[in-house]
């Protein structure tokens, strides 16, 4: 988001630093107005700990306001389809009058120099919808950064009255579990491969998803779609499921023919009939927030501790020392606490 972009935003000063106040930026949120959604996501994303105090005190106001929507999670290595089939799904849930948000996690963007995700230009009809939001990964950042990023960004859409809510990753490195942590729903797309099918795949996504679509089963591809989708069922079917009252689904799709879409977008609809009518669902939010308070709890004590002047310059002069063999890390942990003046009172684990 460029300043540009944030000035544009109808009740902030000519000319000036974007200046609309909590209660302001909370209005135009719950009015459904972009620029000032765009305003806010900023405020979430930026770095600077003002912004993120402001960020803070607008979830605040807007916690009423969120948790309306139906969040699905969808993952799949470059090259499986999510760009055309989210496009191609959005633009069926818009016509079934619903506003769609869409946002990335892209924790390697750092890396590559650049999102792979959540490019605008990779969802064609959809960044032209009225009734569509799509947003980038935040552009920098460690996994559980980019994770808070993206969560406050769902409380913003939600807020701003969008009612279902994707969450995009590649499957890199941890994101899908960070992904399956924000949602009600996790969605992994594979593809057909040559027999091997189920060597490709990590176990542990498997473990993690609601459902899996085997996507492009179109044309010559189909025949080989549907025999994937055989396999997996089988290999789900010697998993314990996650709940005992869905049995992850294999489905065949195409995304872009629009096939099977129809009875992908049912299926999650059946899972939050389920799950709202056992209590699970609420029982999954509830657990995902207080692991989320947990997770932001840890990332911010450590980055305390690293940011300590007194550990600035020898943290990492114990970390090669534990590294190298020289200091048992529960020595190491002592000389820390100790630097930071806690040695003694922080109960052993
Ligand atoms: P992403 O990297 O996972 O977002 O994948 P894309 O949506 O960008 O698709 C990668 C390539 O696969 C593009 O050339 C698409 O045209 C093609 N593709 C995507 N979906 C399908 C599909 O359902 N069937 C076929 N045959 N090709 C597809």
């Amino acid at each position: 988001m460029t300043n540009g972009q944030i000035a544009a935003a109808p009740t902030a000063h000519r000319g000036s630093r974007p200046t609309l106040s909590i209660a302001e930026l909370a209005d135009g949120i719950r009015a459904q107005n972009r620029a000032v959604l765009a305003q806010a996501i900023t405020l979430v994303e930026s770095s600077h700990a003002e912004h993120q105090a402001k960020a803070r005190a607008l979830l605040k106001v807007l916690m009423p306001d969120t948790g309306k929507a139906r969040r699905v999670g969808i993952t799949g290595v470059p090259g499986v389809g999510k760009s055309t089939a989210i496009d191609q799904l959005g633009m069926n849930l818009i016509e079934a009058g619903h506003r769609l948000a869409v946002l990335a996690v892209d924790p390697t963007s750092r890396r590559t120099g650049g999102s792979i995700l959540g490019d605008k230009t990779r969802m064609q009809r959809l960044s032209q919808e009225r009734n569509a939001f799509i947003r980038p990964s935040p552009t920098s950042g460690t996994l559980g950064g980019v994770a808070r990023r993206t969560r406050e960004t769902m409380a913003l859409v939600e807020a701003a009255g969008f009612d279902i809510v994707i969450v995009e990753t590649v499957g890199v490195g941890q994101s899908e579990t960070a992904v399956a942590e924000m949602v009600d729903f996790f969605l992994v797309l594979l593809l057909a491969g040559g027999g091997d099918d189920l060597q490709g795949i990590k176990k542990g996504i498997i473990e993690i998803a609601d459902m899996i679509a085997i996507n492009k089963s179109d044309g010559s591809n189909a025949d080989a779609a549907s025999r994937a989708a055989a396999e997996y069922r089988g290999a789900l079917n010697i998993l314990t499921p996650s709940s005992p009252s869905w049995q992850p689904p294999v489905l065949t799709i195409s995304g872009l023919a629009n096939r099977g879409l129809d009875t992908l977008w049912a299926r999650i609809e059946e899972h939050r009939r389920i799950m709202t009518g056992n209590g699970e669902l609420e029982a999954r939010r509830r657990q995902q927030a207080v692991t989320w308070m947990r997770d932001m709890l840890t990332d911010r004590l450590l980055e305390t501790v690293r940011r300590t002047p007194a550990l600035k310059e020898r943290l990492p002069e114990i970390e090669k020392a534990v590294a190298e063999g020289r200091l048992p890390p529960s020595v190491a942990v002592e000389e820390v606490l100790a630097r930071l003046d806690l040695a003694g009172r922080t109960p052993p684990i």
